[in-house]
């Protein structure tokens, strides 16, 4: 096995990824670090929980810090870490503030949903790196707060997910304020031929660095489903969490609504815990955050999107209190637990109209999940139970606040009740 000395690391990051506990580069960073310490551009295949952060941030560290700058002029912004959310974000800036402790780089995370004027006094004070969602990033430029055409570095982190989340135009706009003499490593879970459009027009001749597809995460999982009527989640969440052993649980749910219900519900059985979602405040997210590393909450409740990269070491746990209908996220879900190596146990919920997930999951992951067969609230129902027929709602522009189920106009002109039909 390659140790992090081979791969060339300065002494003063080597002392600084010890303190981390890194012993040895994970796969990503043992192909990656060369290519990018050797300037070449990246076409990284990998996802979260492979350590494909510092994968970036130690070769880009070194560099940056050798390259001898005036410490009487206003530091220059040379390198840009794009990523799809705040959460993300946040995590890559403490990890280049770990990574990066021994050295006097200067560092700054920026995302949208808070006050801009910090951000705005940190950057007039000059910065190194930058690390930021697309949306506040365009803001600032757009108000002359920062220019990025000293940039040396550029990173697309998450790529399927920044296309997914429909920042394909503000990636585009960020990229056409990049000078084009640059390093530009990409990174991305998968790689449909859309993602390889966009970094075809952002690589130059990149090395492609691949690890751990999305279906062999699953295989170090210990992986099991339950199968249970709708009715009755709540009340097996709560038997399953009577066991000390599961010390840390995310539990996913499909909708924001949806988890806090089982917050809810949580809380009134003494079972602290918290919901992170998207209708929750930046603040509020980053405490639940906070309270679950600091473990004062044993569970946290997200939905996909909210959780997406979160990296919480020692998570023990992860419940998929209802099965994504895309087997995919099943798969990134079930990452959060067992990262770099570790070995997780993760449980699904299955009620009759979840069984076809089921089944779209076990194909993506080429593993039949063993159904745990003795739990007090079986499935009784094994029915789908056809929804009643939702009543559809127009786009949000044609809804009237008088009359949210009503759209004003029909695209044929007539008035039209959407409950009809
Ligand atoms: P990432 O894929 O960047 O989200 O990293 C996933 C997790 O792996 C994080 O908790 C990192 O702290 C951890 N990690 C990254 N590199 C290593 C390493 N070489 N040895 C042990 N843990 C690591």
């Amino acid at each position: 096995m390659t140790s992090f000395t081979e791969l060339n690391i300065h002494p003063s990051i080597l002392k600084a990824l010890e303190a981390e506990g890194y012993t040895n580069p994970t796969p990503i960073q043992e192909k990656a670090i060369p290519l990018i310490l050797k300037h070449k551009d990246i076409l990284g295949c990998a996802q979260t929980g492979t350590g494909k952060t510092a994968a970036f941030a130690i070769p880009i560290i070194q560099i940056l810090s050798e390259e001898k700058i005036d410490p009487n002029v206003k530091r220059k912004l040379r390198c840009l870490i794009l990523t799809p959310t705040r959460e993300l974000a946040i995590q890559i800036g403490e990890s280049f503030a770990n990574y990066g402790r021994n050295s006097d780089l200067k560092y700054r995370v920026i995302y949208g949903g808070v006050k801009q004027h910090k951000q705005v006094e940190a950057l007039r004070q000059g910065v190194d790196i930058l690390i930021a969602t697309p949306g506040r990033l365009l803001d600032l430029v757009g108000q002359k707060h920062l220019s990025l055409h000293t940039i040396q570095f550029f990173v697309l982190d998450e790529a399927d997910r920044m296309l997914d989340m429909g920042f394909v135009h503000d990636v585009k706009k960020v990229i056409k304020n990049l000078p084009s003499k640059r390093q530009s490593l990409f990174f991305s879970a998968t790689m449909p031929p859309d993602i390889l459009k966009l970094a075809g027009s952002i690589l130059v001749n990149p090395s492609k660095v691949e690890v751990t597809p999305v279906s062999s995460t699953a295989e170090k999982i210990n992986q099991a489903v339950y199968m249970v009527d709708k009715e009755n989640k709540n009340k097996l969440l709560i038997h399953i969490l009577k066991d000390p052993a599961i010390e840390r649980v995310l539990v996913f749910t499909r909708t924001k609504h949806g988890a806090d219900k089982v917050t809810k519900e949580l809380i009134r059985n003494q079972i602290p815990s918290l919901a992170i979602h998207g209708n929750k405040s930046q603040n509020s997210r980053q405490e639940a955050l906070k309270k679950f590393k600091a473990k004062t909450i044993r569970v946290l409740v997200a939905t996909d999107i909210a959780a997406r990269g979160i990296d919480i070491d020692e998570l023990t746990h992860v419940i998929n209190y209802e099965l994504p209908n895309i087997p995919e996220s099943y798969v990134h879900r079930i990452g959060r637990t067992g990262r770099a190596g570790a070995s997780g146990i993760t449980f699904g919920f299955c009620s009759a109209d979840e069984k076809e997930f089921l089944r779209d999951i076990e194909k993506l992951i080429k593993i039949k999940v063993p159904v745990i067969e003795e739990h007090p609230f079986p499935l009784l129902n094994h029915h789908v139970q056809k929804p009643a027929p939702k009543p559809q709602r127009p786009p949000r522009a044609e809804r009237t606040s008088s009359n949210p189920g009503v759209a004003k106009k029909s695209s044929f002109g007539k008035k039209r009740s959407f409950f009809k039909r």
